[in-house]
This record gives C-alpha cells, structure tokens and sequence, in this order.
C-alpha cells in the first residue's frame, strides 16, 4: 500500500520528524472516493506516549492515522493497548519493511483542512464527478490548470480552475472570509475526464452551432 511505501521512504530520509501523507482510492467503480492516510515516522526514541498523542492529532486533516517506529521486535502490549484506546494505527519499521501491528479507525477529518491538506499534495476534487486529480506537479502546485480558460483546456488538454465569486461574495458580506487584498479565493477544479467527456462536447455544439 502507498502509505507504506511513504513510511519506508521517511524513515530512510532525514525527514523523519515530520508526518507522511498517502491517498488510495477506496470509491470502487461508482464514486471517485479516496482516503487520506497520515503517518507520523519516529525513529523509535522517541517518547512513545507522545509520539501517539501528536499522531492522534492529524485526525482533523485525514481519515487515517498511523505512528510507524522503528523495532527491531514488536510494539508492547501496553504500547498496543494505549494506541488503540486512543484510536492510532501502528506500522513497524524492520529491516526495510512495515508490518501493520494495528489499523487506524477511520475518521471523518474537517473538510477544510483535509482538503487544504489534498491541494498541498497538488490534488485537487473535480466539482462534476468528484474524483480527486492532479492539479500540479512539483513545486508548482497549479502547473496543470488554465484559470477560467475552457478552450484552452480542450486545446491544450489541461485541466481547469475557476472561482466562485458569489459564494466568496456572500462570505466577505457575512465577515466569513474578508481577503485584504480583496481577491476571491473561493477555487474549484474540473478534472480532465470531464474537459475531455463533458464540457468539449459543448465546446463542438457551439462551434457547429457557428457555422450554420
Ligand atoms: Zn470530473
């Protein structure tokens, strides 16, 4: 599973202090659904109280989460016994491989923050079929959409961004959100399945409506 390729990668890596994050699709053929998968890589020095209360935390952002550590045997009864009170799951970390000792409950995370989480990762949701894409690649975490520019989306095969200005407007009325530079960031996505099956379908109608 991704997840536990990325813990294996953490724990390899200096960036073991800080938490990995991992999708797979759970959505079968009638819904693009995925599960956002967290996991906090300690090194197994780490106070293990601790390192279960700060995994525990990343509830808000994901559906799932794991504390994988370093052992060379397998995590104490006690140990078990607290995670699963407080509802983590546990990964070992052995000789370059991950055994799961427990699974994560599934949570349902604050959907601000797990999506922010998601676009972090350049992943974005389509508004249409609600399967989750990617929106960029690298440091650029938009490279793949055009802003508001369907035409170009079909020509160039990209896939697009646009902004919901009245819902923005009604918040900054509300006092919900109010930018200080006063620009709308009320973003949505369309993914590239529904440029290529949806909305080109349109753009032909209205050239064939042209030329009539
Ligand atoms: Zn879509």
């Amino acid at each position: 599973m991704p997840y536990v390729r990325l813990a294996i990668k953490a724990a390899r890596s200096n960036s073991n202090w800080d938490p990995e994050c991992s999708v797979r699709d759970v959505g079968g053929d009638l819904s693009g659904a995925i599960e956002t998968i967290g996991i906090e890589v300690k090194r197994g020095m780490f106070p293990f109280a601790n390192a279960c209360g700060q995994t525990l935390g990343y509830n808000v952002y994901v559906n799932r989460a794991y504390l994988a550590d370093v052992r060379r045997t397998n995590f104490t009864a006690n140990e078990i016994h607290i995670a699963s009170h407080l509802g983590i799951g546990l990964i070992q970390l052995r000789d370059r491989t991950c055994i799961e000792r427990i699974s994560s409950p599934f949570y349902h995370p604050i959907e601000n923050l797990n999506l922010r989480l998601l676009e972090a990762m350049a992943l974005g949701r389509c508004q249409l079929c609600a399967s989750f894409f990617q929106i960029g690649s690298g440091d650029k975490r938009f490279s793949k959409l055009t802003r508001e520019d369907m035409r170009r989306a079909i020509s160039a095969e990209k896939y697009v961004m646009f902004w919901n200005r009245e819902v923005a407007e009604r918040k900054r009325k509300l006092g919900l959100r109010v930018p200080k530079d006063g620009r709308t960031y009320e973003r949505r996505f369309i993914c590239p399945d529904c440029v290529e099956s949806v909305w080109s379908k349109f753009a032909l109608y209205e050239e064939s409506g042209q030329q009539k």
